[in-house]
């Protein structure tokens, strides 16, 4: 592929548009736009035709690996196809052209979107409201503890702490600590569930409320939640449930009935929004009916058949983004519930639970399970039997760029040795899945025979291996 840029290909009078020629006379442009206005020179923009632009971002899109381009069992960060009609109705005019400081009486239609998802996630975790302001799972989670603060102040309870398990996303104990409380680390039983006693030694009245992911990093229900819940309950804490990644509950189980109070969904994750790459997303936080008037303002409302902007919750934590949130994302969510039904997401789920569980069970042979509970969406392994062949995890994570998958999560949860966290999520069929199981099986076959093919890949990337930690802290973007 050439890699020359558009600005090294540029050449004098090539040109992608056909524009009429200008019918304004010269002198009624200086006299219309003032004279500092007008451009003498020409820009300094790349000449180019138009099969070399199209050209030239078309192979741009395929240096990098992406969920349109191969399969991509990310653990935790669900990177399921997203459908194209969602995309078409995010950008259709009447809804990107329109300004958020218009009258409500015009944004009907809009703001219609905006209640009805609140009302679909009700639905899907039991939960009393939602605010969607929130950008991101990590926002959603400071929301929450915002919230949580709110409840305890105004019922002037003196809490310092928030636990949360060994096993959680690295978002939660910062979200925690944003939030103006301690975190405190329970940890994990052999089979990779709450370890109950450890719970209750961190239990106390300055316990302002229980974090926990479920299921769990490991893929694992927490099958003791309703005892958990009633534990941190009886101390007055409140329980928030990292709901990033719904991918196993949808239809199945509602976080409410579980004993949550707070939950946050990444609608970039469960509802097929195109992450990565740093967003846009939205990390919507729902409710029980008690911790409502706490919930961000503007709320939008229906009364009287119309759809109104609210801003009059005296008890509520204030704003925590400009308008009403990344409203981009709301619409593609609309789109995809309304397109699956209350049938169809349930099938998103059971896919989900199905395809991790059918990878599992085909790996478990070579890759070593360090949990043995049963599997929701995702399944971690270890890279120990491979690394003690002198392998590690990240070679191996390598290697399948190498055979054009992406890699899973790796390193991740933290509890697990040389980590591999496999999601397929449930837009991959069955010929996907055992194309990955082949491959995952062949470089274990290379990691026996002929280790250095792993433990130098990839050779087949546009780049080689980078310097993880210097990309990210030098990026070099300039030309
Ligand atoms: C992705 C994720 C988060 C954070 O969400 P962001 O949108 O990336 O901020 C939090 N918890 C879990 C379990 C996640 O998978």
């Amino acid at each position: 592929m050439d890699r020359k840029l558009l600005i090294e290909r540029s050449a004098e009078g090539k040109q992608s548009v056909s524009l009429p020629a200008c019918d304004v006379p010269e002198q009624a442009l200086e006299t219309l736009i003032p004279a500092s206005r007008l451009r003498r020179q020409k820009g300094n923009l790349p000449e180019v035709s138009e099969p070399e632009v199209v050209r030239h971002y078309v192979n741009l899109s395929t240096l990098n690996h992406h969920v349109d381009k191969g399969f991509y069992p990310l653990g935790s960060c669900t990177m399921k196809y997203n459908p194209k009609i969602n995309e078409a109705v995010a950008a259709h005019p009447d809804l990107s052209e329109l300004h958020p400081l218009q009258r409500e009486e015009t944004l009907q239609a809009a703001l219609r979107i905006y209640h009805d998802v609140e009302t679909y996630l009700c639905a899907i975790t039991g939960m009393a409201h939602f605010t969607l302001q929130p950008a991101a799972g990590s926002h959603g989670e400071l929301t929450g503890v915002m919230i949580m603060r709110q409840y305890h102040r105004i019922k002037g309870n003196h809490k310092t702490t928030v636990l949360i398990p060994d096993s959680a996303h690295g978002t939660n104990p910062a979200s925690v600590h944003l939030g103006g409380y301690r975190a405190v680390t329970v940890a994990s039983t052999s089979e990779g569930l709450v370890d109950l006693e450890d719970l209750k030694s961190k239990l106390n009245d300055e316990v302002a409320g229980f974090m926990l992911t479920n299921p769990n990093t490991l893929g694992i229900f927490e099958t003791n939640v309703r005892t958990i819940s009633e534990l941190v309950h009886g101390v007055d804490g409140l329980m928030y449930m990292d709901g990033a990644n719904m991918n196993a509950l949808l239809g199945i189980v509602k976080p409410a009935d579980m004993g949550f109070d707070i939950t946050h969904i990444n609608l970039h994750k469960t509802f097929s929004t195109p992450h990565g790459g740093g967003g846009p997303g939205a990390g919507p936080i729902g409710v029980v009916k008690e911790l409502s008037p706490y919930l961000p303002v503007p709320r939008v409302e229906k009364a009287d058949g119309a759809y109104h902007i609210t801003w009059d919750h005296p008890q509520s934590i204030g704003k925590v983004l400009g308008f009403w949130g990344n409203y981009g994302i709301i619409v593609r969510t609309w789109v995809y519930i309304r397109m699956l039904g209350a049938e169809g997401l349930k099938d998103v789920s059971k896919h989900a639970i199905i395809n991790a569980n059918y990878i599992r069970a085909s790996l478990e042979d070579i890759y070593e399970l360090p949990y043995t509970s049963p599997s929701m969406h995702e399944c971690v392994f270890s890279g120990d039997r491979q690394k003690a062949r002198g392998v590690k995890t990240l070679d191996i994570a390598k290697r399948l760029l190498d055979y054009g998958v992406h890699a899973p999560t790796i390193y991740f949860p933290l509890i697990v040795h040389e980590a591999l966290m496999i999601e397929p999520t449930e837009t991959e069929n069955k010929e996907t899945l055992d194309h990955f199981i082949g491959i995952m099986r062949r470089i274990d076959r290379e990691t026996l025979e002929d280790p250095s093919l792993v433990t130098s890949a990839p050779s087949r990337t546009p780049v080689k291996r980078l310097d993880d930690v210097k990309a990210s802290r030098e990026l070099n973007i300039r030309w």
